[in-house]
């Protein structure tokens, strides 16, 4: 257990927050350092082709060690780390054997990490918690995943009695920011399937996102002084408001939960001549997905055929963009990639936790390239914040799902000979 916890927080003490606000890949020109220090990594455990691109993507392989043919699999995690909180000096503390009752992170500050408030930790009592000393994220989202990939190669490396396929390993930038999929080059890491281990608890199995689009509505004025305004002036901000209203009521994020869809309103900034309202729009289920792109564009044909008279022009202009599918599309024709993952965990006693995410991963976006790319539990809580933790034991049984997928692909092959 200690060297999983060592490797983890190797990783963690080198700051790799991405930034959404950059052009480059990496965003960062600091995750080369964390990117740098892994190649030389897998090289060392004895992973063979061992490459890295010039925007910092690894994919390394670890050859079959059977004399038939095994489908290749791979595992994906991302070193970036969230821009929403500081990721810079990160001092994880390591608590051992949790009595389960408050944990100080920071006496000085009264940063408290508390079962009262995060429930999830009572689970773990008994077990070796990592934890930030509250003034910084942890990384565990998604050094985590590195960590339990790395451990686990090295694993099948010093163990060549468990019999395995082909197994390629890829590390990306920026996920954070939802570019890690962007430059990866499905091609040539040349998987027949994959899986990111990017999840939170224990058992935590996910094939399904929701479909996402992103929507800039632009709403039109005409300024005029107040006092004379009477049938002239026309105020964007009005208009914006009467198109929040028609919006289905209870539909927002705060409001749903499990397969519900919503739409989610996170700016807007207006006055008199122009108000730009931008929002996102989210559902698991396709045809729901493209009726709440209808709707919008419906409202905004009523309130521009309202104002035709008045405005001369559509008074109010949609702008509507997809950003990511439901993976399950792509996953299902392949189901038993999931099901590998599902059986793999219940002979390791991990009781699977299949629920739909109620966003994206990269591997949705894998998906779509042609890699089907299901989501397997990393292990840590509280991800983007001072209360991330992960617990060692949860990082220990990814690495032992790792090997345990990797041990069945083989051996479902062998037994169809
Ligand atoms: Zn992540």
């Amino acid at each position: 257990m200690q060297h999983i916890i060592d490797r983890f927080i190797s990783y963690v003490i080198i700051d790799t927050e991405s930034d959404p606000n950059s052009e480059t890949t990496p965003s960062t020109q600091k995750q080369w350092v964390l990117a740098n220090k892994l190649v030389e990594e897998l090289k060392a455990i004895g992973m063979q082709d061992v490459t890295i691109d010039d925007k910092s993507y690894i994919m390394a392989t670890l050859p079959s060690n059977v004399d038939y043919d095994v489908p290749t699999i791979g595992f994906i995690s991302h070193f970036d780390t969230s821009p929403d909180f500081c990721g810079a000096n990160v001092k994880p503390q390591i608590i051992r054997d949790y009595d389960g009752k408050d944990i100080v992170l920071n006496a000085a500050k009264n940063i408290i990490l508390s079962p009262n408030y995060f429930k999830d930790l009572l689970q773990y009592k008994g077990q070796t918690l990592i934890t930030t000393d509250g003034t910084t994220l942890l990384g565990a989202d998604d050094k985590a995943g590195i960590t339990e990939i790395v451990t686990a190669m090295e694993f099948l490396i010093n163990t060549p009695e468990i019999k395995h396929g082909k197994i390629r390993v890829g590390f990306t930038p920026d996920e954070e920011i939802g570019r890690g999929a962007h430059h990866f080059d499905v091609e040539k890491f040349g998987a027949d399937w994959a899986y990111t281990m990017d999840g939170s608890q224990v058992g935590e199995l996910e094939y399904e996102n929701f479909n996402a689009a992103g929507a800039k509505i632009t709403f039109k004025g005409k300024s005029v002084h107040p006092g004379y305004a009477k049938g002239k002036m026309i105020n964007s901000m009005l208009i914006a408001n009467d198109f929040m209203n028609q919006l289905p009521s209870g539909e927002t994020p705060e409001e749903t939960k499990g397969y519900e869809g919503f739409f989610h309103v996170h700016h807007l900034t207006g006055s008199i001549e122009e108000t730009v309202l931008e929002l996102i729009i989210r559902d698991h289920n396709k045809k729901k997905f493209e009726k709440r792109k209808k709707l919008i564009e419906k409202i905004a044909r009523k309130i521009n055929k309202k104002f035709a008279k008045q405005f001369g022009e559509d008074i109010v202009i949609t702008e509507v963009k997809d950003q990511y599918y439901n993976m399950k599309e792509k996953v299902l024709p392949v189901k038993h990639i999931v099901d590998i993952a599902e059986k793999a965990m219940k002979e390791l006693d991990i009781k699977p936790l299949i629920k739909p995410i109620r966003g994206g991963t990269d591997g949705s976006q894998l998906s779509y390239k042609g890699l089907p790319c299901p989501n397997i539990f990393a292990g840590g809580h509280n991800f983007h914040g001072k209360y991330e933790y992960v617990p060692a034991e949860s990082m220990q049984k990814a690495v032992e799902v790792i090997v345990k997928i990797a041990e069945l692909t083989a051996l479902e092959e062998s037994a169809k000979k």
